[in-house]
């Protein structure tokens, strides 16, 4: 007989398993089926992010944000270093143990919420019912009253350049490489292109990154995007834009990286390719014979606002559904849709979700970008406060780039804040609980922000929106 749930969750990933978490908070009984394995085998809950993604590359970009500001910005304090040198083994093996300790977690909170780990492969069959194929191959089945979908996504392969993971690279290859790469070829300056084309950069790799659009980093607030294209230059990343990739040929060790761009065929030689092109949802083997959930055209997992997959009680969240692929919109739908079973209110609010880019200076925004702002038509006014004027970032010796606001004219209400500089992805955190309380450029410029602090840039760009900034006169 099929073990019997009130939910099963499939994917123990940042959107599953806090769901797993919050339905068994609110006193259902509850499985997480989770068939992550790492490259030695074992199995892991926690999915990309926590395994292969997120934490992993925070953990280098950390550690190599260090030697970067050991070797060039020690002196500046007057402190003085010699020799300094890289263990890239210890590094390596830091990131790894960092990710031990949080995907264990994962198991340590899920056994004190009551949730049943289960660890295998799961498949939605017909009237809820989930056959697990476990690690050793055996099979067994589930049932449950509600199933939440959570599989995630995987990283997009080129045609062109199929994957070998030795030559040519995914994300989670290029967080375990054991050696630097001397030449380094990163494909697409998207958010994944540009953290870990700055982590091996810092380590001394050359890197080239191609990029198929003419714009850098459209996804961006574009005046964020020219500073943030200004540093990357200086750090030494070669990013090329209208760079459309043809094709790579492996020989003797190295890879030769074929591209077109304005000025015609190009070629360059590197020895490792990391291809970050995006990612796609996975759902690979997850459905079987009507089920009545469908996939669109674009490979998500069809889901309405309220991430209900039209078949009665199955429910999807995540990067397997629609909208931006980041963990913190995956954990909110989550546990929205834990909520949702247990008949409590809940609630994502998808046009407040803040993004984070963890480059150095850090990019992080929320709402619209100026571009979306303009073409949407309403009357706006923008203030910008750079870190240049800021006491604290001074201090920091991090004195880079500016907080943005935008805010509509008539209504004051704020609209978008784009922040790069240092910090940046925990201050935007003050511009998101504004935007989700329908805050004003007023209510900002009246909050009393500690002296001296980061978040006093925010404060006087809210200041600046109605040129009122004490600490920079913009006239
Ligand atoms: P992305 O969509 O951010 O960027 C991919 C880039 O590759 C785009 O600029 C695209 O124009 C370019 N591209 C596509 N095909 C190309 C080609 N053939 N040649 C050259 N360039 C090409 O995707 P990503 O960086 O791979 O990240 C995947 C997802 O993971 C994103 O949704 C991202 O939000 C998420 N993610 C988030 C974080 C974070 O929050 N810090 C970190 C990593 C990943």
């Amino acid at each position: 007989m099929a073990d019997s749930y009130d939910v099963a969750v499939i994917g123990a990933g940042p959107a599953g398993y806090p769901a797993a978490i919050r339905a068994a908070q609110n006193g259902l009984r509850v499985v997480c089926v989770d068939a992550w394995k790492n490259r030695d085998g074992t199995p892991a809950l926690g999915g990309t992010c926590l395994n292969a993604g997120c934490i992993p590359s925070k953990a280098l970009l950390e550690s190599t944000e260090l030697v970067h500001r050991a070797q060039s910005e020690f002196a500046v304090h007057g402190i003085r270093t010699q020799g300094i040198t890289v263990d890239l083994a210890a590094m390596q093996k830091r990131r790894a143990g960092i990710v031990r300790t949080m995907t264990s977690g994962i198991g340590a909170l899920f056994k004190a919420a009551g949730v049943t780990a289960v660890y295998g492969s799961a498949r939605l069959l017909a009237g809820r019912r989930v056959e697990v194929s476990a690690h050793d191959g055996s099979k067994s089945e589930i049932s449950a009253r509600h199933v939440v979908l959570a599989s995630g996504s995987v990283p997009a392969e080129l045609p062109s350049m199929r994957f070998d993971h030795e030559y040519i690279c995914d994300s989670w290859d290029a967080l375990e490489f054991d050696a630097v790469p001397p030449r380094l070829c990163v494909i697409g300056a998207g958010i994944i292109g540009l953290e870990l084309g700055s982590v091996w950069r810092r380590l001394g790799s050359q890197v080239v990154i191609l990029e198929a659009l003419e714009n850098f980093l459209t996804v961006a607030d574009q005046q964020l995007a020219l500073e943030a294209a200004r540093h990357f230059k200086r750090q030494g990343l070669d990013i090329r834009l209208g760079a459309r990739v043809a094709g790579a040929r492996v020989a003797n060790g190295a890879v030769s990286v074929e591209y077109a761009d304005a000025r015609g065929s190009q070629s360059i030689a590197v020895d490792k390719v990391i291809v970050a092109v995006g990612r796609k949802p996975y759902a690979a083997g997850l459905l079987g014979p009507d089920t009545g959930v469908k996939i669109d055209e674009r490979g998500f997992i069809s889901v309405d606002e309220e991430c209900r997959t039209g078949a009665q009680n199955v429910w999807a969240v995540g990067d397997c559904v629609r909208g931006p692929m980041l963990a913190h919109k995956g954990k909110e739908e989550g546990v929205a849709v834990a909520d949702r079973i247990a008949g409590r209110y809940a609630h994502v609010n998808y046009a407040v979700i803040p993004a984070v880019i963890y480059t150095a200076p850090e990019i992080a925004w929320v709402g619209q970008t100026e571009e979306q702002v303009k073409a949407g038509g309403a009357a706006y006014k923008s203030g910008v406060f750079p870190f240049a004027a800021s006491g604290r970032a001074r201090a920091m010796e991090a004195a880079v780039g500016f907080v943005k606001i935008l805010a509509a004219r008539d209504t004051d209400t704020i609209l978008g804040v784009h922040i790069i500089g240092p910090l940046a992805g925990e201050l935007i955190a003050e511009a998101t609980l504004a935007m989700e309380f329908q805050a004003s450029a007023e209510d900002l410029q009246r909050t009393i922000h500690a002296h001296p602090t980061l978040a006093e840039a925010v404060h006087e760009a809210a200041l600046a929106t109605d040129k009122r900034s004490i600490d920079n006169i913009n006239k």
